[in-house]
């Protein structure tokens, strides 16, 4: 492994030295730059590589398949058509309201406050999502706060990627603040993955700001294999659960990442030595470019099956799929429905 002393730079320094170039990625883990197969730069350019230094310190130094090196790296096979695969597989465009704002669900509605993220997977539903025309400005505040006004079902607001973790404490405390003021919010749900691969976002005024809000904060992080939580990543998420924010983890089921049992068992006990609780455990959402990290529902069944085996019932996370249209996620297990 690689060590890049990321616990001693700062998380804003940490996000403008990304790694964005295949090649350097290559490099960096002394792999030959055949690595590369034909049409893996075009998908590049298609979805760009973005991966921080603190993140691939983590991957195995010359293992070319290393499940957190396969999530990262562009790969000719995403240039491929398949059937079903398509470039909006949740259909968000039909629930985006008004910049900003994705309804989907009766009592929470999501809200996308930047299109960045610190790290691009290369399964991301998002892929192809139009963030640019999509995201609020200052002045769409009443628009968004109106309608949250009329819609009386909702009492949780869900910060979701882009990564809201990118944004700078000021931003992320002012759109707080203005959540706060609405009096039927009683919580807020903020998706990240910015934790897991720049763990020094987890400072003291990240801290700070989470637990002095009138709103039940619940951080959901995103975490697909142990290998990405090493020490210093666990301890800076403990110091959120010791100051009582709830950290939940939502993880993907990833041919070649993480397709065993084991594998998952071995997450889930380390997401709980972190004080995480293990929650939701997705199948793939059919998003083009993402195919051959699809898995059969036979072979996804064996798995999980396995996973219930393994674990007591607290660290098993809720095998889901999200189907478009759908008001929940939908249970899976023992259907052929994936
Ligand atoms: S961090 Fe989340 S939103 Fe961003 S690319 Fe990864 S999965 Fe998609």
């Amino acid at each position: 492994m690689i060590n890049y002393l990321y616990q001693e730079q700062n998380w804003q320094s940490q996000l403008s030295d990304l790694i964005t170039d295949p090649l350097e990625l290559l490099e960096q883990l002394r792999l030959s730059p055949e690595q590369l197969l034909s049409g893996a730069i075009l998908a590049s350019e298609q979805f760009k590589l973005r991966v921080p230094r603190a993140f691939v310190g983590k991957m195995v130094t010359g293992d070319p398949l290393d499940p957190l090196l396969l999530q990262v790296l562009p790969h000719h096979l995403e240039l491929e058509e398949h059937p079903g695969f398509v470039t909006d597989p949740l259909a968000e465009e039909n629930a985006n309201q008004q910049p900003g704002v994705l309804h989907k669900y009766k009592s929470r509605f999501l809200l996308t406050l930047t299109g960045a993220c610190a790290v691009h997977c290369r399964y991301c539903f998002r892929r192809h999502f139009p963030y640019q025309e999509n995201l609020p400005k200052n002045e769409d505040w009443l628009n968004i706060k109106a309608y949250l006004e009329s819609q009386s079902d909702i009492n949780e607001v869900i910060l979701s990627g882009g990564d809201p973790l990118t944004l700078s404490n000021r931003k992320l405390a002012l759109w707080i603040e203005r959540l706060e003021s609405i009096p039927q919010l009683k919580f807020l749900r903020i998706h990240s993955r910015v934790p897991v691969v720049i763990p020094n976002r987890v400072d003291e005024a990240l801290i700070s700001i989470l637990k002095n809000s009138r709103l039940r904060i619940i951080l959901v992080i995103h975490s697909n294999h142990a290998s990405e939580l090493d020490d210093f990543t666990c301890s800076r998420l403990k110091e959120l659960t010791q100051q009582h924010i709830t950290v939940l983890n939502q993880a993907v089921l990833l041919k070649g990442v993480n397709n065993s049992a084991q594998v998952l068992t071995d997450l889930s006990y380390r997401l709980f030595d972190a004080g995480v609780m293990p929650y939701y455990l997705h199948v793939l959402d059919k998003v083009k470019g993402a195919h051959h990290f699809d898995l059969m529902p036979d072979s996804i069944d064996l798995i999980y099956k396995d996973v219930l085996a393994n674990l007591p019932g607290y660290l098993v996370p809720k095998l889901v799929r999200e189907i478009a249209g759908e008001k929940n996620k939908t249970p899976l297990f023992g259907v052929s429905t994936y």
